[in-house]
Order: C-alpha cells, then structure tokens, then sequence
C-alpha cells in the first residue's frame, strides 16, 4: 500500500501509481488533491518539480466516467512540449482505469487530432491557439467538462494569453471546478481568480521555502563578455555532468552558443527553441530524455515546464532581467529529491542582478572560482544589499579579479 490510499481514489488508480513508482504524495499533491476531489476550486502555487501535474491528473483520473467518451476534463498549458508531458502523465496515471488523455497543440494536422478525439478523449491537454482554433471552428464539445485546469499560469500570461485564457473560460458555459497552477502569483492571476472562480482556495507551498536544498546555486566570475563560451564549455568539460541545460536571453544566442560549444569538441551538444519546425521539436526532447543529448542548449520557453529528471546541471548562460526567470531556469534541475547544482555566468554588466537573487533564493553569493573585486554591496549577503536602496551604482568597470 502506498500513501495514496488515503485519499480513497479508484483502486485501478492506486495500481498505476505504484506502477510509476510513486510512493508518497509530495506536499503540493496532498495539500490539494483532497480539495480537488470535494470539487473545490484552487490557485495552487509551488515551485517547479514539486509535482502539479499529478497533483491534479490523478483526481482528474479519479473522477472521470470512462464510460463516456465526452471530454470532462480540460487541461491548457503553455507550450506545446508541456502539452505532451501532461497527456503523457496523466494516460500512465489512468491507464489501469482506461482513461484516455490526449495531447492538442498547434504545428501538426488539426483533422488528425479531431478524430483522435472523436474515438474518445476524456482528458485533454491542449495549448491555447489550437483549442481556440477547434472552438471557432465547432469542432469539439466542450459541454461537458467539469474540470479546467490552468497549468502554468503565470507562464501563459507572461506569454500574452490572458485574452485566450478569458475566452477559453467564458467558453465553459456548464458549472465546472476551475484549478490554477503556478509556480508564482502575478497580479493578473489573481484577477483571474476573483473574475472566474469560485471562491478559491490558495495553497502556497513556495512561501517559506526559497529553493529546494538539494539544490546548490554556484556564479562564475567571467571578466570579458567574450569569454563566455569558453568558460562555458571548461566547466562542462570539467564537470562532466551527466545531462545539462544551458539557459541562453534569445533563439540567436542559443545558436551560437550551440556552435561555440561544438568547436571546441564537445559531444552530445543540441539545441531547442521556438523556431524549430514543431516535429524536429518533438525529436529533439524525446532524443534529450533518452539520454542521447547530454548537452541541450534552451530559450526560456523552449524548456519550460518540460520534466527533463535527469538534468544534473543547470548553465545560466545570460542571467535574465526577471528574477522569476532565475528560479524556472534554476529549478530544471535538483528535480524530486535528487541533487543538482545551477550554474551561472556572471559578467560584469549582470553583477547589479545578482542581490535580488539571493534575496530571492535565500542564499549568500558562492562564487565558483574567482569572486570579481567589486564594490561590496554585490558581494555581501543579500539582506545587507537588499536593504540599500538609493541610487544604484553602476558596476560597469571593474578591476579584473586578482590573480594569485
Ligand atoms: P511541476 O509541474 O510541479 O514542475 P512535475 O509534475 O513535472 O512538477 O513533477 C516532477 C517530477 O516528479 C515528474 O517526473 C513526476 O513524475 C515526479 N513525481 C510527481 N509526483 C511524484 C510522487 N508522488 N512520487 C514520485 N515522483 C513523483
Ligand atoms: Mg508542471
């Protein structure tokens, strides 16, 4: 018997997820799932790898009729790899009971997934522009959906699909439980929450927990911006980790990093990013979690959400503006448990991003190698640094890091 007993679920539910090898509820997952059963409506909040999707697939599982072959749970998510995740998942979770999941994103034929959904689909998955396509065009019957899920929230408004988001919602006309997923809280989203849900319960398992423990966050000095290649690839030389992500600012950046680290001979170097054909996309993640690329190197969107367990390492080519940014990229590794460490480049014109970081993070700056000779506002601990405010010295130009 695992700790899901408890919840009383379905007991052809029970087999697969001892099938999967899943134990113990994580803290998300028994926080919310008693909620989600009674029929409630919830903005969940934990950080990435806590284990959302099971949070809501297995009672999603639960409670779906399979002897009906309507859609009664309808899951939207942000990209279209997350969109395949999801349906992934949620099938293992309902396989003993029959549950059928699909996955509906743009880039690949819309008469094929319609038919697929014809024969059956009880839970889908799908990204925002594709549903709303099959909803303009009348193709599928969304009256009977009692579930919606927002998975990935803040994600989805920060890519723009509030508007979606709203006429999604205002689609389900039928009383139905609505379900947010997010691993932070804009604004926007609990805009959504008191627009469209029904009185929602919160659960927030990131508040007091700043990043998991396993997780060890290092910075590398790099004193010329044009170094950062080849620091890069040093450190996945020396490191040898077993599977890595290099995070980069744009699809451009991701290109010549991929170059840069091929030239200097490194194996099993990839790269994903949005402009990829959709299909080549779909390869390219499936070859990464089969282990055949132990290097992939990513745009923000590209990688997010995506479950990729056996990442050791995290690259933090660029450190982005956003602090948010920081904690998804950071958390694609450390995943479940096991350890991981995330590494960033840091180059003179980032050193002023770094306080709210460690603010963020909870954590002292730990330099890997050299610490660069900066002002010490950058280099103290994140509450001294935090407290200042003020004019913001510009940490421009430096004197090179001292050589011993
Ligand atoms: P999140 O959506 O919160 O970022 P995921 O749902 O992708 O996280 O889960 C992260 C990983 O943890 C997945 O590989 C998932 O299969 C695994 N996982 C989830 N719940 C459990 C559990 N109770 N026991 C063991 N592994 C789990
Ligand atoms: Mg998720």
């Amino acid at each position: 018997m695992t700790g899901f007993a408890e919840f009383n679920l379905d007991p052809r539910i029970l087999v697969s997820l001892e099938k999967m090898g899943f134990q113990e509820p994580s803290p998300i997952q028994a926080a919310t799932m008693p909620l989600i059963l009674k029929g409630h409506d919830i903005i969940a909040l934990a950080e990435t790898g806590s284990g959302k999707t099971a949070a809501c697939a297995i009672p999603l599982c639960h409670m779906v009729n399979v002897e009906s072959k309507k859609i009664q749970g309808l899951i939207i998510v942000p990209t279209r790899e997350l969109c395949l995740q999801y349906a992934v998942e949620a099938q293992k979770i309902g396989k003993e009971k029959g549950v059928k999941a699909f996955a509906m994103y743009g880039g690949e034929p819309m008469g094929l997934q319609l038919a697929k959904i014809k024969a059956g689909v009880q839970l889908l998955v799908a990204t925002p522009g594709r549903l709303i396509d099959c909803i303009h065009s009348r193709a599928i019957d969304l009256s009977h959906i009692k579930t919606l899920v927002l998975d990935e929230a803040d994600e989805m408004l920060s890519m723009g699909f509030f508007e979606d988001l709203e006429f999604i919602i205002q689609c389900l006309v039928q009383p139905h439980a609505t379900l947010l997923f997010s691993a932070t809280i804009p604004p926007r989203i609990s805009l959504l929450g008191r627009k469209y849900m029904n009185q929602p319960h919160e659960v927030k398992l990131s508040s007091n927990q700043k990043s998991p423990k396993n997780l060890d966050h290092q910075f590398v000095y790099v004193k010329n911006v044009r170094l950062r290649s080849t620091v890069l690839s040093t450190l996945i030389q020396e490191l040898a980790p077993k599977q890595s992500l290099v995070f980069c600012e744009s699809r451009r950046q991701v290109e010549e990093v991929t170059r840069d680290l091929k030239r200097s001979k490194l194996m099993g170097v990839d790269f994903l990013h949005g402009g990829l054909a959709q299909n080549l996309r779909s390869q390219l993640t499936s070859k990464f979690r089969a282990g055949k690329i132990r290097t992939l190197v990513v745009t923000d969107v590209a990688a997010r959400g995506l479950d990729f367990s056996e990442v050791t390492h995290v690259f933090i080519f660029q450190l982005g503006k956003d602090i948010d940014t920081y904690v998804h990229r950071s958390g694609r590794t450390g995943r479940s448990g096991r350890e991981g460490l995330a590494i960033s480049l840091v180059t003179s014109y980032e050193l002023s991003l770094l306080p709210p970081i460690l603010k963020k993070i909870g954590r002292e700056i730990n330099w890997l190698g050299e610490a660069p000779d900066v002002p010490s506002h950058t280099n103290s601990s994140p509450k001294s640094s935090g407290a200042r405010g003020g004019k913001k010295r510009r940490p421009s130009r430096f004197s090179p890091p001292q050589t011993s």
